[in-house]
């Protein structure tokens, strides 16, 4: 049996056309640009909600996840497997644990650690189970099947140095998987580089392209462009628009929950550094589950498309990509954002049976407009509906600096925590949002922490070598993170940023790799 919240649709699309859990994960991005969406959300009752509420990480993980696949697609047997296996590569037994009460007892903020994963970053908590869902589905495609009809699975991606490696970690060792990361020489952190370089798995090759970032990202698009190589190598994606993926992050929004509110009857509100909106768009999920969030906060740095958004109604593309000290959410667009405008489309039309494919229509407009304009302006009842839901607040790169400061001298639980620079946005929209709030002392915020210190460490030292005793090597640096720097690199080198070379070294190397 399939339920309705295990179909997915296009956002852009005003057809009834409809695609299985499995078909939404492998083809990643509509045909006609959209993303996949369920666009009927399961409701959890108060009592089931309960039950939960004692269930481990994976536990609950499955139960969620089995609301969104139907068992037809994935036996019940299996995705457990998978969700265990997943989360197995986490150093942490909670998967996800949290740090209560950072600054006391009188702010409520609580920590939501992310970055437990092989890469020390939040990207884990999907890419590890997005990584043996492609496993799981090619395996069972190939099975009997003679070499030449076997599917097999080229992911090509671009990377600014942060996003690689949780890709690279969640495909290693994947059976009919090979993973090819693009990255500019030179311009990306020593750390950033060991992690990605020193897998040594067979099935993972680093392309070190002597070039910008946007010279990267060119080439990957252009391979996604040609029909030749893609028809022959099966080019896949692994970015940030894969349902999959959100799909794995609603469970921390409900296990944390749970945590906090320890069965009473409390208030929460979740802050959430965000870039491309798949972090919080996972909440917004949950919410709309039963889940009684009290509020998701959008925390953007300078590149606050989001928060113009929410504060004017028009959504704008700007000029260039600000750098700043939290570079995982540099972006222009959010591109998960369609997702929701989805879901806000249709709330905002008279409920009959076509307003699913409306709301298809109203949202391809809105990306025609972007793409020809550069913008779109929405009606205030969108922006009064998304408010409902959001709020949003933006952060300098002053204020980060000085939040990592704020939090190394004055956290009370554990002392001198250290956030990194993404997490610090995050903490500062926490204290405004706090500010603004009347102090309610039923009122808790859960600060979500995406990737772990060391891996920002210029922010991280900016920030705190001016403190008596601090150090990198002993206060911030995993051992492990510490040992790469010994291991083998496994680069291959591209003198030009020309897609003739990507595409002759990829094929070279698959040869390498039997594939
Ligand atoms: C990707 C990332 C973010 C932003 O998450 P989105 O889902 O793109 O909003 C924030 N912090 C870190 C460290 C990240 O890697």
């Amino acid at each position: 049996m399939v339920t309705p919240s295990q179909v997915y649709r296009s956002t852009r699309s005003d057809s009834t056309e409809t695609r299985s859990f499995e078909e939404a994960v492998l083809q990643g991005l509509a045909t006609d640009g959209g993303l996949f969406i369920p666009p009927t959300i399961p409701h959890v009752s108060a009592e089931t909600l309960k039950q939960w509420s004692k269930l481990s990480f994976q536990d609950l993980a499955f139960e969620i996840m089995s609301l969104y696949i139907a068992r037809d697609e994935i036996p019940s047997e299996d995705l457990k497997a998978l969700v265990d296996r997943s989360y197995s590569t986490f150093r942490s037994k909670d998967v996800t644990p949290l740090v209560k009460n950072l600054t006391g007892s009188k702010e409520n903020i609580h920590i939501l650690e992310l970055f437990h994963g092989p890469t020390y970053a939040f990207k884990d908590v999907a890419l590890q189970f997005v990584g043996n869902l492609f496993e799981y589905f090619l395996q069972r495609f190939n099975q009997g099947k003679q070499d030449s009809e076997k599917k097999k699975l080229t992911v090509v991606g671009a990377t600014s140095g942060d996003t690689g490696s949780a890709a690279i970690y969640g495909l290693r060792g994947k059976k009919d998987v090979s993973v090819f990361i693009l990255y500019p020489t030179g311009r990306i952190s020593p750390i950033q580089e060991e992690q990605m370089t020193t897998v040594p798995d067979k099935n993972v090759q680093t392309l070190s392209v002597n070039g910008t970032f946007d010279n990267c990202q060119d080439i990957v698009k252009a391979i996604f462009g040609d029909k030749d190589f893609n028809s022959g190598h099966h080019v896949g994606a692994v970015n940030s628009i894969n349902w999959a993926r959100i799909l794995a992050q609603i469970t921390y929004y409900f296990y944390s929950y749970f945590q906090v509110t320890d069965g009473k009857d409390e208030k929460v509100k979740f802050v959430v550094p965000s870039g491309n909106f798949g972090d919080i768009l996972a909440g917004y999920f949950a919410k709309k589950m039963g889940l009684p969030i009290e509020k998701l906060v959008i925390a953007t740095n300078e590149n606050d498309i989001l928060d113009r958004f929410l504060k004017s109604g028009t959504y704008e593309r700007s000029d260039a990509v600000a750098a700043t000290l939290s570079p995982a959410m540099d972006i222009l667009i959010s591109s998960n954002f369609e997702r929701l405008l989805w879901f806000l489309a249709r709330e905002n039309l008279t409920a009959n049976g076509s307003d699913d494919l409306k709301a298809g229509e109203i949202v391809n407009n809105w990306f025609h407009q972007l793409k020809t304009a550069g913008k779109f302006i929405v009606d205030p009842k969108i922006i009064a509906g998304a408010s409902v839901d959001f709020a949003s607040e933006r952060v300098s790169n002053e204020e980060t600096i000085s939040t990592i400061k704020d939090i190394y001298q004055n956290s009370e639980n554990p002392k001198k925590y250290i956030l990194d620079p993404h997490t610090a946005v995050g903490v500062c929209a926490t204290k405004r949002v706090i500010a603004k709030d009347s102090n309610d002392a039923n009122l808790h915020y859960i600060s979500l922490s995406t990737a772990h210190p060391a891996k920002f460490a210029d922010a991280v030292n900016k920030a705190l070598s001016e403190f008596e005793g601090y150090s990198f090597e002993k206060d911030v640096l995993p051992a492990e993170l510490k040992k790469l720097s010994t291991l083998e690199k496994r680069l291959k080198f591209v003198e030009k940023p020309d897609i003739e070379l990507v595409k002759n070294a990829i094929e070279e190397e698959l040869v390498k790799m039997g594939l």
